[in-house]
């Protein structure tokens, strides 16, 4: 990596945590698990990261977009299966041999026919929906397959597929309604290996085994069993620079709408992170920064390219010096989510354009 510029943060993506969380998740299944890298990996890097998968021996990936498997083919070369979550047209994948999941009877027509006309079979992945109601056949389309499953003639059938509601809540009676709706599904359709859960689907059992697994966040370090301490290692760390640190006397004010005002003579640090960043706007005067063992506040508001730090009891930090925004026993992931009213993927995938960013094999 290219020394990062004294303004910029430095976001230090594990590769090596994330191959071992994604073995771990095997030996959790029983079975294979697939690579979910959609939204540029949750955020990380979707070419290192399916690079480093790869390189681990993962041959299925799922992205959500097509120009996700177009780009991500070109990064992990012509082995892996990289299926497309939202589908696309016959040919619309430019000879780059992506699998469709098709998310209606439309979706299988249209694929079917094409294959018939070619007089070539094309792969595709079947999603039944189970009780999430975005995407996938509903139970019309299901019984007119079922009924009919020379409708198929031409496709290969890779996996037959559904997606968990409620995985991450292992009691909530979703989770046993959709496993016995997918098992029922398949019972109808022609014989294919089955993708049930998700990262916390793993973890609810035998029932939820199917032939792939398909986590995502888990991978990334989110808490699969949230109820539970997290079994899997964290990938990210995100470095903050200081840009300045000042004092104020007790009755000033810090920041947009002069939100905070001190109550003693305060040193303030001010860093080089903010809301374009993908650092949360609400989480304006909750959670803190961590340098060495010290924790120091955020106080005022987060705004668009800066965060004032509370830097009274650590006379140590000077400008120049880098703050741990992510990353750490309370700076998870996770912790912000819960801090800013979200959750721990939407602080990942919001992880922001002007990070430095290095790989490292930890
Ligand atoms: C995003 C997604 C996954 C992965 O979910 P996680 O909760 O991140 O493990 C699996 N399957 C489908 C269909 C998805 O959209």
């Amino acid at each position: 990596m290219a020394a990062p510029h004294s303004d910029q943060a430095v976001l230090t993506v594990d590769l090596g945590a994330i191959v071992a969380n994604w073995r771990a998740l095997g030996v959790q299944h029983g079975a294979p698990v697939a690579g979910v890298v959609k939204a540029d990996a949750y955020g990380l890097g979707a070419a290192a990261v399916g690079r480093a998968l790869g390189e681990a021996g993962c041959v299925h990936f799922f992205v959500a977009h097509l120009s996700e498997g177009l780009a991500l083919r070109r990064a992990v070369g012509t082995g892996p299966m990289i299926a497309v979550l939202d589908g696309f047209l016959p040919g619309e994948d430019e000879g780059a041999a992506l699998v469709p999941v098709l998310n209606s009877l439309g979706d299988v027509e249209a694929h079917a026919t094409a294959a018939r006309t070619a007089g070539r079979e094309r792969p595709a992945i079947l999603h039944i929906d189970t009780g999430m109601a975005r995407l996938g056949l509903d139970a019309k389309d299901l019984a007119a397959l079922a009924a009919d499953h020379g409708r198929l003639t031409g496709i290969a059938l890779r996996h037959v597929m559904t997606h968990l509601a409620c995985a991450d809540e292992p009691a909530h009676p979703m989770n046993e309604a959709q496993a016995a709706r997918f098992a029922a599904a398949c019972a109808r359709l022609p014989k294919a290996p089955r993708s049930l859960a998700n990262s916390s689907g793993l973890f609810l059992g035998p029932r939820f085994a199917s032939e792939l697994g398909r986590p995502g966040c888990a991978l990334y370090g989110i808490n699969p069993t949230p109820a539970a301490p997290n079994p899997m290692r964290q990938a990210v760390r995100l470095d903050v620079p200081v840009l300045q640190v000042r004092n104020i006397a007790a009755g000033e004010s810090v920041g947009y709408g002069a939100s905070w005002t001190a109550a003693r003579p305060s040193r303030i640090a001010t860093v080089a992170l903010g809301y374009a960043d993908g650092y949360l706007r609400s989480l304006s005067g909750r959670g803190y920064c961590a340098f060495g063992g010290t924790q120091l506040p955020l106080l005022g508001r987060v705004s668009m390219d800066l965060v004032t730090l509370d830097a009274t009891d650590c006379p140590a930090l000077r400008p120049g010096d880098r703050v741990t925004a992510i990353g750490g026993a309370g700076l998870t992931p996770d912790d912000l989510g819960a801090r800013a009213g979200t959750i721990g993927y939407e602080i990942l995938t919001g992880l922001g354009a002007r990070y430095a960013r290095e790989y490292i094999r930890g």
